[in-house]
């Protein structure tokens, strides 16, 4: 087997699974969450409040003696995206690095990922009980940038040596950032309509079948890898995908 020419980074929410599990946990069990789920959720990709913001607005309203209640609801009730395992048995058979890149929280990735025998890395935002209350932290946060929860810039940018590409694949308004420094995209949903608006070139999808298709096809030569992606233009109001972007430039 040759050596694999790029690696592949998954969003969870509404990518690798269809919903968006947090606003699924806070629509079944909070008072009027439903509500409340679809009002942080607009103020989010309206861009008025931070991914940081929107975090902890959500977990306010949760009850830490229910986390592992919480945990087996979302397990039962998440359904993949079609087309997700044969997407990541593609990926694994070609040894392809794949990690799932997610603004949600590890409590509920975890078993959902084992529930389906995903065996994959995961970079994503932490949920902790401490003294009987939540703390949310941002592991894999950027130290200067307060807008994003998980630095998804810094994963999908490419390390000027790296000799993969990066190729993410997403849905939402926080993977902007992702996109923004990606070799190449997939996108559907919010990270569609943004990806159009920036001029970011994508391959758009709902089900996984046409994305694993694409992925197939380089992995096997029967279509060329798309080269590295020339940046140079950042539109994104993250400071460090922005910054990413302007210095990769032509
Ligand atoms: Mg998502
Ligand atoms: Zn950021």
């Amino acid at each position: 087997m040759s050596r694999p020419a790029f690696r592949m980074l998954l969003d969870f929410d509404g990518t690798l699974v269809e919903p968006n599990v947090a606003i699924e946990l806070v629509s079944e069990f909070v008072p009027d969450g439903k509500r409340i789920a679809r009002e942080v959720d607009d103020l989010l990709h309206s861009g008025r409040i931070s991914l940081r913001e929107a975090w902890s607005r959500q977990v306010a309203l949760l009850d830490p003696h229910r986390l592992d209640e919480m945990a087996r609801w979302s397990v039962e009730h998440t359904p993949l995206r079609a087309g997700a395992t044969e997407l990541v048995t593609l990926l694994r058979r070609h040894a392809i690095p794949t990690t799932v890149v997610s603004g949600g929280l590890d409590f509920y990735i975890h078993p959902i990922l084992r529930r389906h025998g995903f065996d994959l890395p995961v970079r994503s935002d932490r949920l902790e009980v401490n003294d009987g209350s939540f703390a949310l932290l941002h592991p894999y946060g950027h130290p200067t940038c307060r807008l994003c929860g998980i630095c998804k810039a810094a994963i999908a940018q490419p390390a000027p040596d790296e000799p993969l590409r990066s190729v993410f694949a997403g849905d939402g308004s926080t993977d902007r950032y992702a996109a923004e420094v990606a070799d190449i995209v997939f996108a559907r949903r919010r990270l569609r309509q943004y990806c159009d608006a920036a001029a970011i070139p994508y391959f758009p999808f709902e089900e996984f079948g046409p994305v694993t298709e694409k992925i197939a096809a380089w992995l096997e030569d029967r279509e060329p890898l798309p080269p590295r992606r020339r940046l140079g233009v950042a539109t994104s109001a993250c400071p460090i995908s922005q910054g990413w972007a302007a210095r990769s430039g032509p």
